[in-house]
């Protein structure tokens, strides 16, 4: 395109041509053609420029004619820059083709832009000596859009790209929260129905695995059994030895009983500790003992927790489909009012089911409520049972029972409303009380010219560890005027097992005052030697569990004889609980124990009846010894 400063030459293309040099008019024409050209155009020959279009001479700063007669070298930046070029065109144009490139070039001032240049030779059959025709266009503008676009379409895909990332981002942070949503459900389905402590299924699920076991087995003429299992004494455990030693045991018992069982058979935590067994596929009821006396054994191996050995046994109670209900609530608490009396039966036993257990449960809780009553209505009242040195045939002593007069229930044990009161801490004014009036009755006693050496009375632990303890046990003493060694306090073994500074220094505190220390139903805690050496305890009770069997259990005549040695070499006195047969006493004499307790000599009586009872026992005693034998 012809430029405002440099006008194209006046060369009219619309003038009529000249008739008379018809030739002249030609080249005036492409003239015109070239000059009016908006593409730059030369030629060039041997790398000089013959001929340059008014466009070529506009677009590289030069004056019309100005570049004729130049070396082509003057349209480029550099001399390699035109090397360059020469050595992509050149062996083209030498075979006579045609060839087009895009290159930055120079104007005359210097400053740079791009172009495209398309070569072609004048003469493609002899290009070598031609020359060459070249066609010049400014694409400075297209580079620049060119890169513009370039740049837009880089930016775009540079924020396609950071929104695919931020999507991608958005996506795994969803999809992590969905999962943590679902193991946040997962994990609150399994809380709700499982126990933390134990990871066992809790009441809930066993509820609904019990119905489900219950549908399959009327359809498939099943037996399903349930089992209420508690753990004997479990609480003195955690009162004495701490909470973090009772969980451990608790985990301990699941596993065992988990260990013990099929997988098609639920075992459950439903409280402190108390476990719920639902057994399928039981074919009769005779069947059942197999795996009661599997679990009895398992659950009553020593447990070793924080380097203390620990004895645990079940109380166990059994109800069975369809024999006793076909309702899964009635069977669970059939089987709770079995273990119930599995207890009061003298625990470390299993019971079934029978129907005049089932008001034991709503008789408990009214129990519970009837008891905080039971002191203030005078209703408690305390039993005596002689000790007696079967050798000599004296009564040596006497341990105070307590007992409930219970306005309507009548008399209630003491195995009953014991774990009551120690539930409920009502044992800690009943057991006051029991000191006192156990303190009272000695001196009422002496003052009727009654000679009582002394009395024995039971402590929970949960007294035990009562910091008042000492003080009130000697103001007893003090108000009813006796020597501390009138008194003797029961503990059990579990006490000693707490082993701690602190149960060191109430034990001193005690022994300070001067009374009596006997560890009671020994043997059932598996407390170890060095308790005992250490705590310097007076008496060894040894449980009547033991002593019940020893004429017909191997292993427990063993143990017995093993106690007995024990509390000898230590210097203890040791007396046998619930001695009731002959024989018992043969075999206790024959070891070297010489003192019991038990419904053989007596059973404990009212405080009235004291007097005159030990008179008879003392004298079918001295009778039976001039005879020849003790107890004989
Ligand atoms: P324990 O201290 O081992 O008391 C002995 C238990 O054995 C008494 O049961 C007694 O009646 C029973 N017994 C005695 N001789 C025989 C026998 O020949 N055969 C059988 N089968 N049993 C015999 P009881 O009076 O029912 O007391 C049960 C438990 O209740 C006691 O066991 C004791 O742990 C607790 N207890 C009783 N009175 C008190 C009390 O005042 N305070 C506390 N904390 N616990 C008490
Ligand atoms: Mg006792
Ligand atoms: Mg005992």
């Amino acid at each position: 395109m012809p430029s405002r400063d440099h006008p194209a030459p006046a060369a009219d293309v619309t003038a009529p041509p000249s008739r008379a040099n018809p030739e002249r008019d030609d080249l005036l024409k492409y003239e015109a053609i070239l000059n009016n050209a908006s593409v730059g155009i030369a030629f060039t020959r041997d790398r000089i420029l013959h001929h340059a279009n008014r466009a070529f001479e506009e677009l590289f700063g030069w004056p019309p004619g100005g570049l004729v007669g130049q070396p082509g070298r003057v349209v480029w930046g550099s001399p390699e820059e035109y090397a360059e070029v020469g050595s992509v065109v050149g062996p083209v144009l030498a075979r006579g083709e045609a060839v087009e490139v895009e290159r930055q070039m120079m104007r005359r001032d210097g400053a740079k832009f791009w172009c495209r240049l398309q070569a072609r030779p004048i003469d493609p059959v002899n290009p070598a000596t031609g020359g060459t025709i070249w066609i010049i266009e400014d694409i400075t503008e297209r580079r620049h859009a060119v890169e513009h676009l370039r740049l837009l379409n880089e930016e775009l895909e540079q924020r396609v790209q950071e929104r695919t990332e931020e999507l991608a981002r958005i996506n795994a942070q969803l999809k992590e929260e969905m999962d943590d949503r679902q193991t946040a459900e997962a994990l609150a389905r399994h809380l709700a129905l499982h126990d933390t402590l134990t990871g066992l299924p809790n009441r809930l699920l066993l509820q609904d695995r019990l119905s489900q076991a219950l549908a399959q087995a009327k359809r498939e003429d099943w037996l399903v059994a349930v089992m209420f299992i508690d753990l004997d004494r479990f609480k003195n455990i955690n009162d004495t030895l701490g909470h973090a030693i009772g969980d451990e045991v608790l985990r301990e018992m699941a596993r065992r009983l988990k260990a013990a069982l099929r997988d098609s058979d639920t075992v459950s935590r439903v409280g402190g500790d108390e476990f719920v067994i639902v057994l399928r596929h039981v074919q009769a009821v005779a069947d059942i003992p197999l795996t009661t006396s599997k679990l009895m054994a398992d659950m009553s191996t020593p447990v070793t927790v924080g380097g203390h050995q620990l004895r645990v046994t079940p109380s166990i109670g059994v109800s069975v489909f369809p024999n006793d209900s076909d309702d899964a609530t009635k069977l669970l608490s059939y089987a709770d009012a079995a273990m119930y009396h599995a207890k009061a039966n003298g625990r470390r036993n299993v019971q079934f089911y029978a129907a005049t257990m089932s008001d034991t449960l709503q008789t408990r809780v009214k129990l519970e409520s009837d008891l905080h009553l039971a002191l203030a209505r005078h209703e408690l009242e305390m039993h005596y049972q002689p000790r007696v040195d079967f050798r000599s045939g004296k009564v040596i002593g006497y341990e105070a029972l307590l007992r409930w007069n219970h306005p309507e229930e009548g008399p209630i044990a003491p195995s009953v409303f014991i774990p009551i009161a120690e539930d409920s801490g009502l044992i800690m004014p009943i057991g006051e009380w029991v000191i006192r009036e156990a303190c009272q009755q000695m001196k009422r006693w002496r003052e009727s010219g009654f000679a009582v050496e002394c009395v024995a009375v039971n402590l929970s632990a949960r007294q035990f560890f009562d910091r008042q303890l000492p003080e009130r046990v000697s103001s007893a003493l003090a108000e009813a005027g006796l020597d501390p060694q009138s008194l003797e306090l029961e503990i059990t073994e579990s006490i000693l097992m707490a082993n701690t500074e602190e149960t060191l220094s109430l034990f001193a505190e005690l022994k300070q005052l001067g009374v009596k220390l006997s560890i009671d139903d020994f043997g059932t805690g598996f407390s170890s030697l060095s308790y005992l050496k250490r705590f310097r305890v007076d008496n060894l009770k040894i449980d009547h569990s033991f002593v019940r069997d020893i004429s017909t259990d191997a292993d427990d005549a063993a143990i017995v004889r093993a106690i007995v040695n024990l509390a000898h070499s230590l210097q203890l006195h040791v007396i046998a609980e619930g001695v009731e047969t002959k024989e018992q006493i043969e075999y206790l004499t024959h070891c070297g124990c010489q003192e019991a307790q038990g419904f053989y000599f007596a059973k404990p009586m009212r405080a009235s009846e004291v007097p005159a009872q030990v008179a008879a026992l003392e004298g079918e005693l001295a009778r039976a010894l001039s005879k020849g034998g003790a107890g004989a």
